[in-house]
């Protein structure tokens, strides 16, 4: 495995791989990698491309500052999982490489992007949305992957892509959890052995809401339900929990729950974590699609 930081290497090293052949799937995450990072890895090596990894924790996409100095960085670790995970390129940009001196352009993603994550976190998905395009632009991969763990994230990736006829296949990976139902995340590494325990009452709301909208409750029901299971867990301070179209991310219009997706974010004991549950994941592919 190569471990580069200029955007000139990167080029070179995947145009090398190009011209013997390769397809290339790229994989971008903040580092501290878990078995969630790993199976986006996975899926990209098990297609075959030439697999390229970025590490950045991207300033431009934390609105509080304490979040982003606060944010876990596991540098040797993440080079282990990387080479045991057969990634073939890691690139781990300086914040220079990312944004040099003079850096002035940005994308701004549209409405979808100032609701839930993005009404909480003014000016994330601009971040996100800014940074995916520069790393899109240098890896020039054929496919990226990215969890649906980071549902609203997704869908706005897959509408930058899809708005700006970017040349690449976006892939949604299916949310990788511990043995108690918490989704992982790096930012778990946070949590004390107390707020740990609380934190799977997390899955488990979204676990029940779901099983009530299967059900046939109604959506206000089923979203106080969540609401009331989670205020019964005491250290958790829920910014939201919205039963939402997963497609279009806005509030179903109808009792007709089939295309839902049950987004929740909270803070527990200081760390702020999201989750999400689709009350029918087989409805469509994953894989590609509308944003
Ligand atoms: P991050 O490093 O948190 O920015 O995440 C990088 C990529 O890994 C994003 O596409 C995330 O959605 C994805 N990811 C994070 N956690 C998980 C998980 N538990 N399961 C699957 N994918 C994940």
């Amino acid at each position: 495995m190569r471990i580069v930081s200029a955007p000139s290497e990167v080029r070179a090293s995947v145009a090398a791989a190009r011209s013997s052949g390769r397809s290339i799937g790229f994989v971008p995450t903040m580092g501290a990698l878990h078995a969630g990072h790993a199976s986006l890895i996975d899926e990209a090596r098990n297609h075959g491309h030439f697999v390229v990894v970025s590490i950045f924790v991207n300033p431009m996409q934390f609105n509080d500052p304490r979040d982003l100095a606060a944010y876990p960085i596991t540098t040797q670790a993440d080079d282990s999982l990387c080479v045991t995970a057969g990634v073939d390129l890691l690139w781990r940009p300086t914040v220079d490489d990312i944004y040099p001196s003079g850096f002035d352009t940005v994308v701004e993603p549209g409405a979808m992007a100032s609701i839930l994550e993005g009404k909480h976190r003014p000016g994330h998905f601009r971040g996100v949305a800014t940074v995916v395009l520069k790393l899109f632009n240098v890896v020039a991969p054929d496919f990226a992957y990215f969890g649906l763990k980071d549902f609203q994230q997704l869908a706005v990736i897959r509408h930058m892509a899809r708005d700006l006829e970017l040349p690449v296949d976006i892939i949604g990976c299916p949310t990788i959890r511990e043995d108690d139902g918490l989704a992982m995340s790096s930012r778990n590494t946070k949590l004390s052995a107390d707020t740990r325990r609380s934190a799977a009452a997390l899955s488990n709301a979204l676990t029940g809401v779901v099983t009530a909208l299967r059900n046939g409750d109604d959506v206000a029901e089923a979203r106080a339900f969540g609401l009331a299971l989670l205020s019964k867990q005491p250290g958790i301070d829920v910014e939201y929990l919205e039963i939402v179209d997963r497609d279009t991310l806005s509030q179903l219009t109808s009792n007709d729950s089939s295309s839902a997706v049950v987004l929740v974010a909270a803070n527990i004991g200081g760390v702020r974590l999201i989750d999400n549950l689709e009350v029918d994941p087989a409805r469509v592919g994953h894989r590609k699609g509308p944003a």
